[in-house]
């Protein structure tokens, strides 16, 4: 690995106390790379990196950033395979996967390229004065970015590529287990035209002090996180105090339903999607997956027709299509969801058996006649596990779907479109799919509602986390 310092101001330095810490392979638990780590010091040097460059970058004109950000698209996508195999290194992911995550990585670039030119205002007149109101959007100032590992590329660049577009300069904290793919981003951004100071990383395993002590800076105008609820609960609580803006992308509780009119091949393809990407370490994953009792027998064996072809293994190997999970944690608590279902009821369809080796692997697993107490349909798997129940009825399915504390995405499939819009409306979640297993696209607003986050990443919405809005009172 050639980049393992911290990046602020267009350097590499080592951490100011000479601290680091060490990045595993999941894939043999190997140590991949010794990676510096930011301490409270570093974190007020990367801030007057960002501060110094921001008059600078925010005076450019929006072309000049647009020029940039597509610049680093084009070098992105020039560069997916290498991107894919840190991601993979790094995270665990099958190629297939990390190259999924490589090219929506690099799309953040190329549609906010296209967005940083339509920053829009308007004007009108007061209704009572006739004085003019003349509304428009300026950079709101320093954002602080911090990502989680489950998508090492993907989760830096939707919020660096509308940052930049905006006009903000950004520090971005990348997560512990998987810093590598972000700090080898940097010097694609240089190549790009980024001037320094405007992007720095900073990784760092005393994440709650660092992040902590750049909120208390009021140079900070934005706290842009993707993460769990629990973690953002916290950065809420400590943006309050400079009232900092806050853009928080948190976890999911994604209902998957599937509806007795609903195309089964369809179905069972969109859920092995909307599990198994990522192998099932995402905030999109379907967690409680609910079939028509009518159409119970003939779905389940569709899907695990399809789960049983995967093939489980290093992530760098060809023809492998899940590989190991991050890391024994994460690992662990999948095994634990499992073990909790089958002792309360629940029947192991498929998988369930943790392998023998080195490495955090964990096998696709389907577990159906899930009881309602089981651990897993209250929290996030975060893993290859498929945990199917039943229902008969529209309105009780509804309520059970909405039933959570989160509020993130729902699926469903259905062949009657009127249903399709009447449920998809009735689902208290910010983004629905609707006879699709994918929501995520550059192009639209990404991000949840109740506990699963405020704010919106990606389309025109993502850009708007780094702007304020200023009006203009005046007559001519
Ligand atoms: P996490 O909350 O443990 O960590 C996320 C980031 O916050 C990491 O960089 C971590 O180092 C940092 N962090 C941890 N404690 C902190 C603290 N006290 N102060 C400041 N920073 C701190 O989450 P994770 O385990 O890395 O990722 C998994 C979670 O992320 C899941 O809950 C998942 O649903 C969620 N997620 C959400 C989205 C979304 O867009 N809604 C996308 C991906 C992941």
């Amino acid at each position: 690995m050639k980049h393992t310092q911290l990046y602020i101001g267009g350097q590499w330095r080592d951490a100011s106390d000479g601290g680091t810490f060490d990045v595993l392979n999941p894939a043999d638990e190997s140590v991949l790379a010794t990676v510096a780590s930011g301490t409270v010091a570093d974190a007020k040097a990367a801030l007057d990196a960002a501060d110094a460059a921001f008059e600078d970058w925010r005076s450019r004109t929006p072309r000049q950033r647009a020029e940039i950000l597509r610049k680093a698209f084009e070098l992105f996508s020039a560069r997916l395979d290498h991107f894919a195999r840190i991601i993979t290194l790094e995270n665990g992911k099958a190629r297939s996967d990390a190259m999924g995550e490589a090219a929506y990585s690099a799309e953040f670039f190329r549609w906010y390229s296209e967005e940083a030119v339509r920053a829009e205002g308007h004007v009108g007149m007061a209704p009572s004065s006739g004085a003019r109101i003349v509304v428009h959007q300026k950079p709101a100032g320093i954002a602080v970015l911090v990502t989680p590992w489950n998508f090492p590329a993907a989760m830096g660049t939707r919020k660096i590529a509308p940052a930049l577009a905006a006009g903000c300069p950004v520090v971005i904290k990348p997560a512990s287990e998987t810093p590598l793919t972000m700090l080898e981003l940097m010097p694609l951004l240089e190549e790009a035209g980024v001037p320094p100071g405007v992007v720095n990383v900073l990784p760092s395993r005393s994440s709650g002090a660092v992040v902590g002590a750049m909120l208390e800076d009021p140079r900070v105008r934005v706290i842009s996180f993707t993460g769990s609820t629990e973690v953002g609960r916290k950065l809420l609580h400590a943006a309050a105090d400079n009232v900092v803006k806050p853009a928080m992308e948190l976890g999911g509780n994604a209902p998957f339903i599937v509806f007795e009119d609903a195309d089964l091949d369809a179905a069972a393809d969109g859920l092995m999607l909307a599990k198994m990407r990522n192998i099932g370490e995402a905030c999109t994953a379907a967690n409680r997956i609910y079939v028509h009792e009518a159409v119970e027998e003939p779905f389940v064996a569709k899907y695990a027709e399809r789960m049983a072809k995967l093939k489980m293994g290093n992530g760098l190997e060809d023809g492998i299509d899940v590989g190991p999970l991050v890391n024994a944690e994460t690992r662990d608590k999948v095994a634990h969801f499992v073990d909790d279902a089958v002792s309360k009821g629940a029947k192991l369809r498929l998988g369930g058996q943790r392998p023998n080796v080195k490495g955090f692997y964990y096998p696709p697993t389907i577990l159906t006649a899930v009881p309602d107490n089981a651990e897993c349909l209250q929290d996030e798997i975060f893993g290859p596990v498929a945990a199917i129940q039943t229902f008969t009825d529209e309105k009780e399915i509804v309520k059970r779907a909405n039933d959570t504390i989160y509020g993130l995405v729902a699926y469903l499939y259905t062949g009657d479109m009127r249903r399709g819009l009447r449920v998809s409306e009735a689902l208290e979640f910010g983004m629905i799919g609707l006879n699709r297993g994918l929501v995520s696209d550059p192009a639209a607003p990404f991000g949840g509602v109740k506990q699963s986050g405020l704010g919106r990443e990606g389309g025109k919405e993502g850009m708007q986390e780094f702007m304020e809005t200023q009006y203009i009172s005046t007559t001519w």
